[in-house]
């Protein structure tokens, strides 16, 4: 039995604040490994618990985008190569349950927008305003910022990045006591990122994938962890090292782009990897003495 979770990575802010959620959400997450229960279930608790606590990027206290909207991404994987995702979704509490209802419930992959949403009404998800008050404050400032700036084309990546210091994506890949393995991630996206625009989060192979190798799950600059494929990569590459050494491999790629992130992995083995090119990254995980490890 394994699971290892990610809060984000980036400058974060609040860093202290935020370790008890992630804590408390890697214990959930555990409770249920021990429980006997299956590594999908434990992946879906472990984000719903961050999805709800509002320190976290993704669910309830998102980041916001330019119009001051919250547009959900999630995605959900098992090693059997079952998957479900949801893209740009605004009205809905738990994307994640959303997506675990894509890969159950249709032929799909992955819905986004409207038809997300009308999916999530269909499947008995009532509406939900995952805005705060908090985070309407924080975009306003940010904007504030940048019309500040010189260069109004800022607005758009990828020179928009520039104003970016903290990727706060939740995650969690579990190996649970048959074996199976399961990943999962979700987030809000960038803050004063443009309507419509999707990160890797919703992307199988980018932000999430799981196979009989391994899981993994991403953090970080979105456009560049697509560009690599980067769940899939670290997967793949797992099959000739160790999944420490293959966050190493795909986070020097990402840097070697210019990117940031922060990727966790676990392989069939139980073992397990995380790494990241951000000043800071929030992980936790279970260690062989069932001790839950994690950032300071
Ligand atoms: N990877 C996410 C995205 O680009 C952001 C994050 O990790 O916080 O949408």
């Amino acid at each position: 039995m394994k699971l290892i979770v990610h809060g984000g990575a980036g400058n974060i802010t609040d860093f202290a604040i935020r370790v008890p959620g992630l804590v408390k959400a890697c214990k959930i997450g555990y409770e249920i490994l021990k429980s006997g229960g299956k590594a999908i279930d434990v992946v879906q608790a472990v984000v719903v618990e961050f999805e709800n606590n509002p320190y976290f990027n993704a669910g309830t206290g998102c980041v916001l985008n330019i119009e001051g909207e919250a547009e959900l991404d999630a995605s959900i994987m098992t090693d059997d190569m079952k998957a479900g995702a949801v893209a740009g979704i605004k009205r809905v509490k738990n994307p994640i349950l959303v997506a675990r209802k894509v890969m159950e419930e249709t032929d799909h992959i992955l819905l986004v927008g409207e038809g997300a949403e009308r999916f999530a009404r269909i499947m008995g998800f009532p509406k939900y305003n995952p805005v705060t008050a908090k985070s309407k404050e924080r975009l306003e400032k940010d904007i504030k910022k940048l019309k500040m700036g010189k260069n109004t084309t800022e607005r758009y990546f990828p020179k928009i990045k520039k104003l970016i210091d903290e990727y706060g994506t939740v995650g969690a890949c579990a190996m649970d006591k048959f074996g199976n393995l399961a990943a999962a991630t979700s987030t809000g996206g960038v803050i004063m990122d443009l309507p419509g625009r999707v990160g890797d989060t919703p992307i199988i192979g980018a932000g999430t994938y799981a196979c009989k190798t391994g899981a993994v799950s991403c953090t970080g600059w979105g456009e560049c962890l697509i560009k690599l494929g980067t769940a899939k990569f670290v997967c793949d590459s797992m099959k000739t090292m160790s999944p420490q050494a293959a966050v190493n491999k795909a986070i020097k790629l990402i840097g070697g782009m210019k990117g940031d992130a922060g990727i966790i992995a676990l392989d069939k083995k139980g073992k397990i990897g995380f790494g990241f090119n951000t000043p800071k990254m929030l992980w936790a995980y279970v260690d062989e003495n069932g001790k839950i490890q994690h950032c300071k």
